[in-house]
């Protein structure tokens, strides 16, 4: 190799030491049925990226059985989780029958801390048809490789003997990890697979890399041929690839470098995905920086929303709105946030209409109370100045104002219990609101001038 590999004792100093135990185990149990086992995928790259004076602790692990005799050893993958569960008490077993693949989870583990192996039986990957789920069938290390996305994750780091530590590399991948490139292995690839697109930017942006040319150019191929169509309309495998669509958003919308990505995202025009008009303009940037200066007030410990989906519904909110409510539900956004995209249009009217007619923070609060926050947020995004601030205001201070007195205030002073009540508290509160009352003795009089007993 012309590119710098790693010896297997440089590899295994980039380990923790309980991971590199585990895989050790794991490559012996292959090698005792007469197996080879590789370690696939994103821990192979971020092996290789890795620094070796942080050894990495990796939470999903991928790796794939392969070298089989006969054609019983196709649950190879099952049957290896389970022989490593054995060793491995604490860990949860899943088994994905038809894909032949085993899945072993560690829940906070005290060393390996939350980690996630899946172990695949070898098998090739075919699309009958463009957008399709993955058919599955044992066959080589290679091609199961080649069914991935980009190079740099189609590395295979082959654990057992001859040769532990040899790097499988049919693709070109080290050389594009050194040249901190994207690139996909063949020209249908997001054709195939529209969400690698995302996944394409994803990876880019949080390496550091660049997407390669032709392969970017195969992205704009593949959204100026409408690719973004066959995940919406007519099509029974949709619903799957709106899933992946939606935890590809999900990764890009939650990480810290989301609006570079969404930049990027917007540049190559794969918001098309979203939905065919959707397109990253000035004005869309503008509404995203609003949204977060929300959260960054209402929200700064990230305990109160959840922040990715606040953004992927500010971006759905700027569509028409005759388009959101299809678009939220295919991306299977909770039912909450379908039925706010749903409802915006007519509470945007009815807010727009009358908050300019309010003169008093009591007419305000009893317009605005019916709505919660994030529905006022997307309302605020999208309104003249006057009206974000009126909004600000109501969230920010009207909402908190409290009636002077509660119940068992009322209670003390001889009022019966009884839902007059709420009337009175609400009529106590709007007096408060609107400055008429402004201490415990003015609203003693208020309640003796407007409710004698
Ligand atoms: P991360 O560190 O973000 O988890 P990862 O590379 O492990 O990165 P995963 O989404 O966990 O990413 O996928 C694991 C592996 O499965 C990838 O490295 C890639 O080889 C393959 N893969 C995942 N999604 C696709 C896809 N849409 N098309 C082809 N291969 C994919």
């Amino acid at each position: 190799d012309r590119v710098n590999l790693p010896t297997l004792g440089e590899l295994r100093s980039r380990l923790a030491p309980p991971l590199w135990e585990f895989l050790t185990k794991a490559s012996l149990q292959a090698k005792q049925r007469g197996w080879h086992l590789y370690l696939v995928g994103g821990a192979v790259r971020d092996l290789l990226l890795a620094n070796p004076n942080e050894p990495l602790l990796i939470q999903d692990i991928d790796m794939v059985v392969d070298g089989f005799h006969s054609a019983a050893d196709v649950g190879a993958g099952v049957e290896l989780a389970k022989a490593l569960q054995e060793i491995y008490p604490n860990t949860r077993l899943e088994v994905h029958g038809s894909f032949q693949t085993a899945a072993l989870l560690w829940r906070k583990d005290p060393v390996l801390g939350s980690m996630w192996v899946d172990i695949a039986t070898a098998r090739t990957e075919f699309y009958p048809y463009p957008a399709a789920n993955p058919e599955v069938e044992a066959s080589s290390i290679r091609q199961d490789l080649y069914r991935r996305d980009f190079t740099i994750n189609a590395l295979a780091l082959r654990l057992t003997p001859p040769r532990p530590g040899k790097l499988m590399d049919f693709f070109g991948g080290l050389l594009d990890l050194h040249a901190k490139q994207i690139r996909v292995l063949h020209v249908n690839s997001f054709i195939e697979d529209p969400t690698r697109i995302y996944r394409a930017v994803r990876f880019a942006v949080r390496l550091g890399f660049t997407i390669e040319c032709q392969t970017e150019e195969y992205i704009r191929y593949a959204i100026e041929s409408g690719v973004y169509d066959r995940t919406t309309k007519e099509n029974h495998k949709a619903p799957a690839l709106q899933t992946r669509l939606k935890a590809e958003l999900k990764h890009i919308l939650q990480a810290s470098y989301w609006k570079v990505a969404l930049q990027l995202l917007g540049d190559l025009g794969a918001l098309q995905c979203i939905h065919p008009t959707l397109k990253l303009d000035d004005e869309l940037l503008r509404q995203l920086r609003l949204m977060e200066r929300c959260l960054q007030r209402f929200d700064p410990e990230q305990q109160r929303f959840v922040h990715w989906q606040m953004r992927i519904e500010a971006i759905i909110a700027f569509l028409k709105p005759e388009y959101r409510y299809l678009v939220a539900k295919n991306l299977q956004l909770q039912d909450e946030s379908i039925r706010r995209l749903q409802n915006l249009a007519s509470t945007q009217e009815i807010v727009l209409e009358s908050l300019p007619e309010c003169d008093r923070s009591s007419q305000i609060v009893k317009l605005l109370r019916h709505y919660d926050l994030p529905m006022l947020i997307l309302i605020a995004l999208r309104s003249p100045r006057k009206i974000r601030q009126q909004i600000w205001h109501y969230a920010t201070v009207l909402a908190n104002v409290q009636p002077i007195f509660n119940g068992n205030d009322l209670k003390k002073f001889g009022y019966k219990p009884g839902p007059k009540y709420k009337q009175i508290l609400d009529d106590l509160l709007s007096a408060t609101l609107d400055g008429e009352i402004t201490n415990k003795i003015e609203a003693k009089e208020f309640l003796t001038k407007s409710y004698p007993l």
